[in-house]
């Protein structure tokens, strides 16, 4: 028998009452019945987002047709966005563009790293990086050929050791998209730079959710995504980051007409624009870029310090709660245990993770599922209550101790995970 559904206790209630981001949550568009665990997956909808693309299709598009690149300073909208994002960044002005995903920029960072190291071959990166990360390098790798590139993946604890000055570059994720392992930028950047390497920074479960300090750890290059917890929407671009300091000699191979010092010279030949902005190859996606750029404004007056204060506080209720009931004891923890050590998630494993998964949200309490067994749950600090962690837990443990899960309903997999 599943137990009954327990009221939320009052000392989860006064969290909710106590916490200064309350507010943030009135922001968002939630559907009213759903518990969302899944913004480092696909971010909320913010008010402001629908309000501004709706205006930009109906007034925008459709009263200025063309004219709308200089009526509406869409030709300036990307850098514009990159500007916003750069303080959640902890980056100056001038170093973030926002442009094409993740996985393209990552091709035209790590081409331009190399271009800055001549005579280095080796570029080490995390053997658990998420796919696309992986993927790329392996591209770029195969393009260019053993000679210019020799790829190592290594277990990030590793990496130090095998630094030296053969060194080209060294491409980590600050937060493991699995176990929500956080790693120490500062460190891992510092021990690069000391064998004369370049960084690259994926940014994609830290950007919005934790303090990041890019310029006063001497990040070389990053690249961060939008449609996570910047909530820019789906499909959002992602954005790069380039330090001020390589700017000047910084080449990228898809130097396309928007990265031209004169576009519309409509010259023959490529001379980069000055600056992140040689970072941008096509035409941007206006109505993606105008969703993020209103997204990224809801950030506007965050404290980020206080913002990783309550992902850390709704990560350390979730585990306590976990923890406390006796049927989810077969749930492995797969984060580290220390909670300034995890990005904004919680990681659990159980063989049947993806059944319970899809049981959750059945019940609209929505988490997700990472192959091959990880239940994973991911904390928006701007719209996250701490009453939805407890729903969480409970509606867990009705699922788990029911045996509910073991419904052949929820085998079936999605193309979609
Ligand atoms: C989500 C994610 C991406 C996404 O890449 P896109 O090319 O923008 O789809 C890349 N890297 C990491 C670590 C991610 O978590």
């Amino acid at each position: 028998m599943a137990p009954e559904v327990q009221a939320c206790p009052a000392s989860v209630l006064a969290m909710d009452r106590d916490d200064p981001l309350a507010e943030y949550r009135l922001a968002f568009e939630l559907p009213a019945e759903v518990a969302y665990f899944d913004g480092n997956s696909l971010g909320a909808l913010p008010r402001v987002a629908r309000e501004r693309v709706s205006r930009a299709v109906e007034l925008e598009w459709g009263q200025s047709l063309v004219g709308g690149w200089n009526e509406h300073d869409w030709i300036g909208l990307a850098q514009a966005t990159g500007e916003k994002i750069a303080p959640l960044l902890g980056a100056d002005a001038g170093q973030v563009l926002v442009t094409d995903s993740i996985s393209v920029n990552l091709f035209k960072l790590i081409c331009a790293a190399l271009q800055m190291r001549p005579g280095r071959t080796r570029i080490l990166t995390d053997a658990l990086n998420f796919p696309t990360d992986q993927y790329i390098v392996q591209g770029v790798a195969e393009l260019l050929g053993p000679t210019r590139v020799d790829l190592e993946p290594l277990p990030v604890g590793e990496i130090p050791a095998a630094l030296d000055e053969t060194v080209a570059l060294v491409l980590l994720s600050h937060v493991d998209y699995r176990s929500g392992q956080v790693h120490d930028m500062r460190t891992l950047t510092a021990a690069a730079h000391a064998s004369g390497a370049l960084v690259l920074w994926d940014l994609a479960h830290s950007a919005g959710a934790l303090q990041l300090t890019l310029d006063a750890d001497q990040v070389d290059l990053a690249v961060g995504c939008g449609y996570k917890f910047l909530n820019g929407g789906p499909g959002a671009p992602a954005f790069v980051y380039v330090a001020t300091r390589h700017q000047a000699q910084v080449q990228q191979p898809l130097q396309g007409w928007m990265g031209h010092a004169q576009p519309f010279a409509f010259d023959a030949s490529y001379r980069p624009a000055a600056g992140v902005q040689r970072f941008a190859s096509g035409t941007p996606p206006i109505l993606s870029l105008t969703a993020l750029h209103a997204a990224v404004q809801v950030f506007d007056g965050v404290d980020m310090q206080q913002l990783r204060e309550k992902s850390m506080a709704l990560g350390v209720l979730c585990q306590q709660l976990i923890q406390a009931r006796d049927s989810l004891q077969k749930l492995t923890m797969a984060s580290p245990l220390e909670p300034a050590a995890r990005g904004s998630q919680l990681s659990y494993r159980h063989p049947a993770a993806y059944e319970i998964c899809q049981a959750l949200i059945s019940h609209d309490v929505v988490a997700d599922f990472r192959s091959p067994d990880i239940l994973r749950i991911g904390f928006a600090p701007l719209y996250l209550r701490f009453a939805d962690v407890w729903r969480l837990v409970d509606t867990l443990d009705r699922v788990v101790s029911a045996g509910e899960y073991l419904n052949p309903e929820f085998k079936a997999r999605q193309r979609v995970t």
